[in-house]
């Protein structure tokens, strides 16, 4: 029997020290973000940064070979869960979005001398960047439909379109941009990855799009989503990651480890709420008793805590499956995960959001914040409707109409098949009526 839940020892005792590490160091940076610019940001993340560094737990979701810790899927879900309680963990820890997927994708597609110029920096936290796929006109759920292109002009990519949603854009050293390249091929083999440096003429970063976690977004910091229009911007034919056309083989790479680590950080989000919600359930009075006496409340716990146990032992059990069969083998996995996990950590912020009253929905909690933050979880790295289906597609799989449209299990069918199978019992017992 291979089923073991347990976690190595001394592993646990890395996690026992990222948990109070997290809690000390980086939660107090929540409360004066809006005080601080980037570089005041990156003052402060440096000797964490060492810390994290010297504990060997930095850049953990990389293998050994390119300067990560080759910890795998599972012990990175494991330290997602407590990385995600704050937003400004994982940079820490050198493994924020989009940095870790983008690091997937040079490790994956790049060349040794990308690997040498962009990834090696990325990864000891030198440099920033970002993932560059979205347009505001056409469908990013479909992104088939993408417009903008790269054209080559002698050793040149010109590369032409406008995006947005580009996550860390406004801070990036680098772009990694997904462009069509070759418009007549095959819809999937039309698109390709170039690696865009941020200063290159003509990439326009024209703003950090005000969202609903950000409704005042600072231009220039962690966390922005960007615009960007590249117009007319030349960078050198050899920063096409892999082949040319395979952008889209690479975004799944990209995207399944990208959207796992998503989840892993919504456990530990989900986490916080809960907490949250269990202290106010105990000193909050109403009608002659603390909120947990009352069922409503009970239910939301226990809820609550049913349906986080379940969205941890998918995530993981996902991980599990990324660890010991690949990427591929586990995107049904991701996808369930993905649209279940999103639901969870909505639900329970909300339910601990509840409790709180106004309390909950007043900026002197972090509950609010963590609401806005949980109603993109339905939308990046695919909306739900897309995994659903995606979902819905590979379980159908499994499944083939019935002879004559007759379900299998239709009764009156099987009574009759059950007649004929049993029908010398069924004959002595009407005998012996
Ligand atoms: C916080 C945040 C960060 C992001 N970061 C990045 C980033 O770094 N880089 C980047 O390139 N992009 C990024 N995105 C963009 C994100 O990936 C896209 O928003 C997402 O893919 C959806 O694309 P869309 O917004 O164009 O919606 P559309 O494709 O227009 O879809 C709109 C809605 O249509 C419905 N829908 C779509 N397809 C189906 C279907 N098959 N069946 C049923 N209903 C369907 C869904 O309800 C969907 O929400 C980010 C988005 C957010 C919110």
């Amino acid at each position: 029997m291979a089923w073991d839940f347990s976690t190595e020892p001394e592993f646990q005792e890395q996690l026992d020290w990222m948990r109070v590490f997290v809690r000390e160091e980086i939660w107090p940076l929540e409360t004066v973000i809006d005080e601080l610019d980037q570089p005041a940001l990156d003052r402060i993340y440096a000797p964490l940064q060492e810390q994290v560094k010297a504990r060997g737990l930095w850049a953990a979701h990389l293998p050994a070979e390119l300067g990560g810790q080759g910890f795998g899927q599972v012990k990175l879900g494991l330290m997602h869960e407590i990385l995600g309680s704050s937003p400004f963990a994982p940079n820490a820890f050198g493994n924020q979005a989009p940095d870790s997927g983008n690091s997937e994708i040079l490790a994956l597609a790049g060349s040794p001398e990308q690997k040498e110029r962009w990834l090696h920096p990325l990864l000891a936290g030198d440099l920033k960047s970002g993932f560059s796929m979205t347009e505001p006109h056409t469908a990013g759920s479909d992104p088939t439909q993408l417009q903008a292109t790269a054209v080559r002009d002698g050793d040149e990519w010109v590369i032409n379109g406008h995006k947005w949603y580009t996550t860390n854009g406004s801070i990036a050293d680098f772009l990694i941009v997904m462009v069509v390249t070759d418009p007549d091929a095959r819809a999937h083999q039309r698109a390709s990855m170039i690696i865009v440096p941020a200063t290159t003429p003509g990439v326009d970063i024209r703003r950090d799009v005000p969202t609903m976690e950000h409704p005042a977004a600072h231009f220039g910091k962690l966390g922005g989503h960007s615009e960007i229009v590249y117009e007319d911007v030349r960078v050198p034919a050899e920063n096409l990651l892999g082949g040319q056309g395979e952008g889209f083989l690479i975004a799944q790479h990209r995207l399944v480890p990208g959207r796992i680590h998503h989840c892993m950080r919504w456990l530990g989000v989900s986490r916080r709420a809960f907490d949250m919600l269990c202290e106010r359930s105990l000193y909050r009075q109403t009608r002659s008793g603390p909120l947990a006496d009352k069922q409503t409340v009970q239910n939301w716990i226990a809820d609550s805590a049913a349906e986080m146990q379940a969205a941890r032992l998918m995530t993981l059990h996902a991980a599990w499956v990324m660890d010991t069969q690949g990427a591929s083998a586990a995107r049904t996995d991701v996808s369930l995960i993905k649209f279940y996990g999103a639901r969870v950590l909505h639900d329970v912020i909300d339910r601990a959001l509840q409790a709180h009253g106004s309390l909950g929905y007043s900026t002197d909690l972090p509950l609010e914040a963590m609401y806005r933050y949980a109603r993109a979880a339905r939308l990046y790295d695919g909306p739900d409707e897309v995994h659903r289906e995606s979902v819905a597609r590979h379980l159908l799989r499994g499944y083939e109409a019935p002879a004559g449209d007759v379900p299998s299990e239709h009764v009156p069918t099987r009574r009759e098949a059950a007649r004929r199978r049993f029908a010398e019992v069924l004959e002595a017992v009407t005998a012996d009526d």
